[in-house]
């Protein structure tokens, strides 16, 4: 008797044991993929100790393209990372703008697991619905009708750039287009996007015998007589065309601020003129609002900001709040591309899409722009606040919503390297934007505490670095 029962109990401890293992790996052959989900156990604080990182193994087999801080991030939570010795950091880089929602989400990690759960890539080949939803959210947010999306900010303004080419050699009879951005720029870091991008250092020994891509002009940021005089030029009258085998404007594209180059914001005035020489000859205006767009600057897209409608914008960083995906949108009418004209094997997968779809939806939930305009005037006024206490440091508060660049003075004695390192060493992350420019990008749901610590923590570093 005492055997059958021993028995007994093995068997139904076995069949338990069996029933945790599928419900544990989510896999039933019983369960469909519609099968509800089990409830999500929320991410531990901390994770369980891993090995020590090694940072001379992995300086030994990653490429070395950046000069990265000594710092190793173990995990996060909201605004606050924390490094692998347990040292907490407030983080107002976000990823270079792009945690928008802060870490460890609990809606943008339900969003990806369950996707992850059900198909996380298809290809383009089939219709993916997340995407569909995506798109509508972006064309429900903006001036755009239609989406291509992609992985990166360079990929988005990759297909920005052959976008206005088609639309210039189609529309317009173009046989040599011509893309105008502005001089201090910062595009990306393909060869098309590094030849956009007006900055010199980032195309060094990139060329080919000293050329980069054909086709771009630049022009200083905020210089409305020398964008006309630049698209005067190119487009020119009968004889110049005639001579100029074909050139002619197919887009101005530039940021509605600028990031890298120092959080400096397009004027509207030089908008507005980049709008009407658009409209005159047929060009596209684009937007680059890879660092701008999705709430950064207070409005949903940057180009609102001057109330000034354009034909093609780009978006990434913020858009998967981490998760990698990027999209150019356009208007009907710059919608010149057909099947098989551009493409990206990953391009809006569902787990991509899933991702996007659960910003915009906590952005709605949380109310993110308000919060941004309230905290972006925080910030900017805390920060400047700082200019009388330490004279002859900070130039200049400039930026909009929460991309906010603190320009120091040349004179101040250190760079914004040392800023930004001293505050790492006090526990804040920010980056620079430019070698004078201490830029603060922290996630959009930063709370008011955390604004008046990040506003004390600048203060703190400045008054070390400049009793020095
Ligand atoms: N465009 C702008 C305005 C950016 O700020 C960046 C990146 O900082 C890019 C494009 C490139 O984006 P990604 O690094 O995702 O390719």
């Amino acid at each position: 008797m005492a055997r059958l029962l021993t028995a007994f109990l093995l068997l139904v401890n076995s069949l338990t044991a069996f029933e945790l293992g599928v419900r544990g790996v989510g896999i039933s052959a019983r369960s469909s993929p519609r099968t509800p989900l089990p409830q999500l156990v929320a991410t531990p604080a901390k994770p369980a100790a891993k090995p020590a990182f090694d940072p001379a193994a992995f300086d030994k087999v990653v490429m070395k393209t950046y000069g990265r801080f000594s710092l190793v991030v173990s995990h996060g939570q909201g605004c606050y990372l924390f490094d692998d010795k347990g040292k907490k950091y407030l983080d107002c880089a976000a990823g270079i703008a792009t945690c928008c929602l802060g870490h460890a989400d609990e809606r943008l990690i339900k969003a990806v697991t369950e996707q992850m759960r059900e198909v996380n890539h298809v290809s383009n080949l089939y219709y993916i619905p997340q995407q569909g939803e995506l798109a509508q959210r972006l064309v429900d947010s903006s001036c755009a009708d239609r989406a291509f999306f992609c992985n990166s900010g360079a990929e988005a303004n990759e297909a920005a750039i052959k976008l206005a080419r088609r639309h210039a050699i189609t529309k317009l009879g173009a046989k040599r287009p011509v893309i105008i951005t502005a001089l201090n720029s910062f595009h990306g870091r393909t060869l098309a996007t590094i030849t956009a991008t007006g900055q010199a250092k980032y195309q060094k020994n990139f060329g080919y015998g000293g050329k980069m891509v054909e086709g771009f002009e630049y022009v200083p940021y905020n210089d409305v007589a020398a964008l006309k005089k630049m698209v005067a030029k190119i487009n020119g009258g009968f004889f110049s065309r005639l001579f100029r085998r074909g050139r002619k404007v197919a887009a101005i594209m530039m940021e509605p601020l600028q990031g890298e180059g120092g959080i400096t914001p397009a004027t509207t005035e030089f908008y507005r003129a980049a709008r009407e020489l658009c409209d005159a000859t047929g060009a596209l205006l684009m937007a680059d609002e890879v660092q701008t767009g999705m709430g950064r600057t207070g409005e949903f897209w940057g180009y609102m900001k001057h109330g000034i409608e354009v034909d093609v914008f780009t978006t990434a960083k913020a858009l998967g709040g981490g998760v990698p995906i990027g999209a150019m949108c356009c208007k009907e009418s710059a919608n010149v591309f057909g099947p098989g004209d551009h493409a990206s094997t990953f391009g809006g997968n569902p787990l991509a899409c899933a991702a996007g779809n659960a910003v915009m939806k906590a952005f709605e939930e949380d109310n993110v722009l308000a919060n941004v305009n309230a905290r972006g005037e925080q910030l900017r006024a805390g920060l400047r606040a700082l200019v009388a206490t330490y004279p002859g440091v900070i130039k200049e508060v400039r930026g909009w919503g929460l991309i906010v660049g603190c320009e120091l003075e040349e004179a101040c004695g250190f760079a914004a390297a040392d800023v930004v390192a001293k505050l790492m060493e006090n526990g804040m992350l920010t980056v620079p934007a430019g070698p004078r420019v201490v830029r603060f990008v922290p996630p959009l749901v930063i709370s008011e505490a955390e604004v008046n610590e990040a506003i004390d923590k600048f203060g703190a570093a400045l008054k070390i670095l400049s009793a020095k």
